[in-house]
This record gives structure tokens, C-alpha cells and sequence, in this order.
């Protein structure tokens, strides 16, 4: 299995969770070094990890071709490589909204392009894509909000053309979970990393902030044979903050 931007975050807790499943891992991120450092971390049976930028086609191609070779196949691609580049749209440059739909769309698209020929010669394949609560609308993020709806009509479109081939296509939504990306936001909101968890914690439902682990079981799930009926759909994993 593929996990991209796996070196840390919910890519890291999910490449685990997969390992301790038994899966053969393949940790793909930006850096060589850190995505072996993350493999060889995870314990598993049999872990690589590969630098790979999901951007650009000669880099994925390149990637899944040495996952093939080494792990012997691929049968479930996670795609969680993400950045982002807020700003309110007055001031968000063309790069910024170029940089984030590179990764979290096209990067997408050409992981996903790359893995469905494995997929459909051996019948059999489940792509999770990681969207995320801000697809529903967040101020100073309309880049990264328009990428993660953008995920949840690609991943339907995967359902439709990929169904007929073995091949379920999912996305899990997350809200705000402790990772290096939202500890990177409180601090561009100038604001104390613990009390930006807190204000999040108290805006769910469940009061609490989400952790890795708890998005790592929903896409565990979701790429399981348990779930073979479930394709298409956008899991919300969000402490109830989208009610
Ligand atoms: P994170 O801690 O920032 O980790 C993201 C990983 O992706 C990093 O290791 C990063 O590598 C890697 N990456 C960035 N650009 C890449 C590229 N072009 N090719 C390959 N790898 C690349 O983020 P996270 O919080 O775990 O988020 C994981 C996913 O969940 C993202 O898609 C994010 O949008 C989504 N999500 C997160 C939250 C949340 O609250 N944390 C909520 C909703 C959705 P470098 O370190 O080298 O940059």
C-alpha cells in the first residue's frame, strides 16, 4: 500500500495503522531521507520509503513503478500529501493558489492516474483521499478549501469509472487535528499553540481536537473489504463540528 506525505502527521499514524494490519507499506514524501526514517520506524514486516513529489507525473511515475518492483504490487493508495498557502483572497498570490492545487489535486490525479492500471489488470484496488471540513468553506483559505471539494468530485468520478473494476474510491474529511499543519496555523494566527487547540476543542460537539489515530481508523476502514459497498462517499471525521 501507498501513503503519500507519509514522513509525519495523519500520513505517518496512517502508514502505522497499516502496518500493524500487516500490510506491506510504501511511505512516499518530499524528502528521501525522512520518508525512510518513517519506514523504518513503523515496525512493519515490510516498509520503504520513497522521496517523491506528487506534483510532478515523472516523480510519481518514477515512485510507483519502485513500489511495484519492491513491495511486489499495490493494492491501496492513500492520497494525504498536503500543504497549504492561506491567505484572504485579496492577497493570496497565483503561486500560493498554484502551489496548493498542485499537491492536493493534481497531485491526486497523477498518483491516482498512475496506481489504476495496477488497479484494474488485477481487478482489485482502493484509492482514500483526504479532503478535509474546510471544503465546506473557511475564511482565508480559498485555495485549499477548492481543493478539498475538489477531491470529494474526483473521488466520486474515481467511484463511477473505477467501480466496474474492482476498485472503490473514498475520501475522509477531517476537522482540526493536532498535526504539524494546524500547530503551523496557530502560530500565523499569532496565537498560543495549546489555547488554538483549545478554542477548537471547545467549538466541537465532542470537545476534544481530533488526533492522528483517529483519522487512520476511518481510512483503514474505508480501504477494507468490510467497506467493499462503500464507495464514492466523503466520511466526515470531525468531532461534530460540520453539524
Ligand atoms: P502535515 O503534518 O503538514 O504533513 C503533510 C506531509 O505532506 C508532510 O510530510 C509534507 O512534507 C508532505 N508533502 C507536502 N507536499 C508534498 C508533495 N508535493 N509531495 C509529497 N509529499 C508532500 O499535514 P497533516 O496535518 O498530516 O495533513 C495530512 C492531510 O490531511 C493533508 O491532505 C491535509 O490537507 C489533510 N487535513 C489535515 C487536517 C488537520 O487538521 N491536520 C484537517 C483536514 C485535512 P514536507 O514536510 O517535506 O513539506
Amino acid at each position: 500500500m501507498i501513503v503519500t506525505g507519509a514522513a509525519r502527521g495523519i500520513g505517518a499514524a496512517t502508514a502505522r495503522r497499516f502496518a500493524e494490519e500487516g500490510a506491506a507499506v510504501a511511505v512516499l514524501d518530499l524528502d528521501e531521507g525522512q520518508a525512510a526514517a518513517a519506514a523504518a520506524d513503523l515496525g512493519a514486516t515490510k516498509a520503504i520509503g520513497i522521496g517523491c513529489d506528487v506534483s510532478d507525473a515523472a516523480s510519481v511515475d518514477a515512485a510507483v513503478e519502485r513500489v511495484v518492483e519492491e513491495l511486489g504490487g499495490v493494492h491501496v493508495l492513500v492520497n494525504n500529501a498536503g500543504i497549504t498557502r492561506d491567505n484572504l483572497l485579496f492577497k493570496m498570490t497565483e503561486g500560493d493558489w498554484d502551489a496548493v492545487m498542485g499537491v492536493h489535486l493534481k497531485g491526486a490525479f497523477l498518483m491516482t492516474k498512475a496506481v489504476q492500471k495496477h488497479f484494474v489488470e488485477q481487478k482489485y484496488g482502493k484509492v482514500v483521499n483526504l479532503s478535509s471540513i474546510s471544503a465546506l468553506g473557511s475564511r482565508g483559505q480559498a485555495n485549499y478549501s477548492a481543493a478539498k471539494m475538489g477531491i470529494q468530485g474526483f473521488t466520486r468520478t474515481l467511484a463511477i469509472e473505477l467501480g466496474p473494476f474492482g476498485v472503490n474510491a473514498n475520501a475522509v474529511a477531517p476537522g482540526f487535528v493536532v498535526t504539524e499543519m494546524t500547530d503551523d496555523t496557530a502560530r500565523r494566527l499569532k496565537m498560543d499553540v495549546d489555547e488554538f487547540r483549545a478554542m477548537n476543542a471547545e467549538a466541537n460537539p465532542v470537545r476534544r481536537v481530533g488526533q492522528v489515530e483517529d483519522i487512520a481508523a476511518a481510512v483503514t476502514f474505508l480501504a477494507s473489504d468490510e467497506a467493499s459497498y462503500v464507495t464514492g462517499q466523503t466520511l466526515y471525521v470531525d468531532g461534530g463540528r460540520t453539524l
